[in-house]
């Protein structure tokens, strides 16, 4: 048997028939930079996040730069965000002018650990971006807290958490601004690239719009230096016919993640910890390993696909070196990067592909 760690194919063959009409009708109206088809999924997926307003970007790293700008984020501000995540969330804070702080990580949930906040705070400290990593919601709770208290802004990186709940409620209800990726290996994937702001601060909401158009609010008048971030509109009509079908996805996910903790428990791995206080809507199955090499190997042998989110901490790229820190800076957040292996996880893995993976970990001298 062979088990690819993510399989598109699948999802898209089941939409085929749904997906070409939608993008034929795009083509057909010569709507191609945002459009009608843009502005219905900004509505519908603006009701899914639980937030009043949805502003449809080109990917979620724009969403997160835009989301920063539009909380007037720039240079001479600090950002704290985590290390353990993709290079895009601190990217967007570089690009927005200001720098990364980076906070560790709690070992179990692998999001930002808020005991941690206090010790990065600067006069500097403008914003707070945790990151729902794996589809985990961080603790909201006490990160919010901790910025109504500083005065900061809070922007959650929702990449890898279309579905999330957090208490109970979508992410979007949370009161702080949102920013999704619909990049195609995401819970809710484009057939290309794209990302949204969810907010239910109109003045948030009008500046996302104005920035990702030039910073133009009304025809030729450029309040603000923008950039051209407009969603298009073949991806608003493909993310439009998948929407519906994101709930019965992230549930296919949780019932694969169920099996993996079934056949995983006393296996010598560490299956994924769940907090109490989130839905997690596993985007990836994430398991720690102290050999997680050689498992790697091992499963590989077997046919079986893993990938690791993420090797190299952001605070230990080349990119980063400048801002000085060394190894054992962020200790659970380097250990977790040694650890961490993300077993096969799409919302249309079978029963039996499950059982051939966890054997083939259980077959790892341990
Ligand atoms: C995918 C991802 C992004 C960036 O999204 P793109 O659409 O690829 O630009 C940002 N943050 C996290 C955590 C991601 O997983």
């Amino acid at each position: 048997m062979q088990v690819p760690v993510i399989d598109l194919q699948q999802q898209f063959l089941s939409l085929r028939d749904e997906l070409v009409a939608a993008v034929t009708a795009v083509l057909d109206s010569g709507r191609y930079a945002l459009g009608p088809a843009v502005e219905r999924f900004e509505r519908e997926f603006a009701a899914a996040a639980g937030a009043e307003d949805c502003i449809a970007v080109e990917s979620g790293t724009a969403a997160l730069i835009l989301a920063l700008l539009a909380h007037g984020i720039g240079p001479g501000d600090e950002v704290i965000t985590v290390s353990q995540t993709f290079i895009a969330t601190a990217e967007a804070i570089s690009w927005a002018g200001a720098k990364p702080v980076f906070a560790d990580i709690d070992p179990r949930t692998h999001t930002m650990d808020p005991a941690a906040l206090p010790g990065l705070l600067s006069s500097r400290t403008r914003a707070v971006i945790p990151v729902h990593l794996y589809g985990q919601p961080a603790e909201m709770d006490a990160i919010a807290q901790f910025a109504r208290e500083h005065g900061l802004a809070v922007i959650q990186d929702a990449a890898q958490a279309h579905g999330a709940l957090y208490r109970g409620k979508p992410l979007g209800a949370l009161g702080s601004t949102v920013c999704y990726s619909f990049y195609p290996t995401k819970n809710l994937g484009s057939c290309g690239e794209g990302g949204a702001i969810a907010t239910s601060d109109p003045e948030i909401a009008a500046a996302c719009r104005a920035l990702r158009d030039h910073g133009q609010a009304v025809k030729n008048r450029h309040d603000r230096i923008g950039l051209n971030a407009r969603m298009q509109g073949v991806q608003g009509a493909v993310l439009s016919v998948k929407l519906p079908h994101l709930e019965r996805w992230t549930e296919q996910r949780r019932q694969v993640a169920a099996w993996y903790d079934e056949l995983l428990a006393d296996s010598g791995v560490e299956t994924p910890y769940r907090a109490p206080t989130g839905r997690h809507v596993f985007h990836l199955y994430v398991v720690r390993s102290p050999r997680r090499d050689a498992l790697r190997a091992h499963l590989a042998e077997r046919g079986v696909g893993t990938a690791i989110h993420y090797p190299v901490p952001i605070h230990r790229q080349p990119c980063y070196e400048e801002l000085g820190m060394g190894e054992g800076s962020l200790p659970e957040t380097e250990r977790a990067c040694r650890e961490v292996l993300s077993l096969p996880m799409y919302p249309e893995l079978t029963r039996e592909a499950v059982e051939y993976v966890a054997e083939a970990v259980r077959s790892f001298p341990s």
